[in-house]
């Protein structure tokens, strides 16, 4: 039974966000921006989020030639920019939102390595079609100076990515945890969704922890639960995908900077620490990684493993330390899903790869819709 005090203050709200990653955080976030009274609340079903945003490689990163090049088979040229806009707004708002200091960024610039040459048409297209977004033109084609990086005999071109940077993950997420604190914004963790039923007057929400299911009352109901809404709206166009980060010991003057990418961006590795964080290869077996199940696929670490022995540091000695694993959420195209599901209720979900470019951006938009 609620006690008196439960009743009055605690379980009815203005806005309910159902998930507490980046873009459930910048949802709440916004929402009380434009209503600095009302009752928020977010709704967090891990003791810490338990989806993407805490458990990326933190590229600041708006796409590498080679996978702009595949999005092309999905989406025109115009969609692409626009898209490639969306990201590098998104970088923009967020560093504003939450200062450099605050979340790690570095503006280290971004590298595809190559493994045949360089293409120079293609380049310059890309070029062409994105400077307008940029300001200028992102790529150039860094292949005399190769000799200065550690890669293995495979790679025979690099192209740099003029504005790309990198973010501190923890810091972000902590950043972020602490802003939805001072604005005021009650963030439940450990508390799921399991079910909820919209009346003409209001929503109602079952929350469920390991001790209790309480029932939450709210005007409006935001789900920011990206892979994971599929569960409560299958028939939106989701489809979970599993990514893999390992992390290597340190090893002693290891100078890399910068993001790096290969394989049409499904392969990472940047320099953090005095470790390598390298991940991704999910290409390399998408049917085992189309799951919201947490978990470490041995072909894809193994192949990771080998990629840090053949091609991003032959010379050191490197071990890998342990991985991890996060869930993203991909479409047939790579625009998120912004909507409103009915009067109270919306959505945003679906942020692909390139959620931290995103994410600011994608809150924001579903809070103004509201
Ligand atoms: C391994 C990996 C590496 C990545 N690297 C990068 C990168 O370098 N750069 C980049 O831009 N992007 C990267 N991404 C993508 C980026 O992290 C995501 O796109 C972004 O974090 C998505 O944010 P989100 O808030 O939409 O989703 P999430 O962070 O997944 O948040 C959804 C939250 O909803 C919660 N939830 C789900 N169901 C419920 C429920 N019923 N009740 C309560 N809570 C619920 C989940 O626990 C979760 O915390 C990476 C992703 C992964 C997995």
């Amino acid at each position: 039974m609620l006690s008196y005090w439960e009743k009055s203050s605690l379980i009815e709200y203005d806005l309910v966000v159902v998930g507490g990653g980046l873009v459930g955080s910048f949802a709440a976030l916004t929402y009380r921006k434009h209503h600095p009274e009302a009752r928020i609340a977010l709704l967090e079903r891990g003791v810490l989020p338990n989806g993407a945003s805490t458990k990326n490689a933190g590229f600041a990163c708006f796409g590498s030639i080679s996978e702009l090049q595949e999005d092309l088979n999905d989406c025109n040229l115009d969609e692409l920019v626009a898209l490639t806009e969306k990201r590098f707004k998104g970088i923009e708002y967020l560093r504003a939102s939450l200062t450099d200091t605050s979340i790690g960024y570095e503006a280290v610039k971004g590298y595809e390595l190559v493994f045949k040459t360089v293409d120079s048409d293609q380049l310059a297209f890309f070029n062409d079609a994105l400077s307008s977004v940029f300001g200028k033109n992102p790529f150039s084609d860094l292949t005399p100076s190769l000799e200065a990086y550690p890669f293995g005999s495979k790679v025979k071109g690099l192209i740099e990515h003029a504005f790309e940077g990198t973010v501190h993950t923890g810091m972000l997420m902590k950043a972020l945890h602490q802003k939805l604190q001072e604005e005021g914004i009650s963030y439940f963790t450990g508390s799921e969704l399991v079910e909820f039923e919209e009346t003409a007057s209001a929503v109602s929400l079952w929350v469920a922890s390991s001790k209790q299911r309480l029932q939450f009352k709210s005007h409006q109901l935001v789900f920011c639960t990206n892979a994971f809404t599929q569960y409560f709206f299958p028939e939106l166009d989701i489809t979970p995908g599993r990514g893999l980060v390992l992390v290597t010991h340190p090893v002693k003057n290891l100078k890399l900077s910068g993001s790096f990418h290969y394989h049409s961006g499904y392969n990472y590795f940047r320099c953090i620490d005095n470790r390598i964080l390298l991940g991704g290869a999910r290409h390399l077996d998408k049917s085992s990684e189309t799951t919201t199940t947490f978990g470490v696929n041995e072909k894809i670490q193994n192949q990771l493993i080998e990629d840090l022995h053949t091609i991003i540091a032959p010379e050191y000695k490197l071990e890998v330390d342990y991985s991890w694993s996060g869930i993203m959420a991909f479409g047939k195209n790579k625009q998120p899903i912004i909507r409103k599901m009915s009067d109270r209720i919306a959505v945003a979900a679906r942020l692909g790869g390139m959620g931290v470019a995103l994410g600011s951006l994608v809150g924001k938009e579903v809070a103004e819709l509201l």
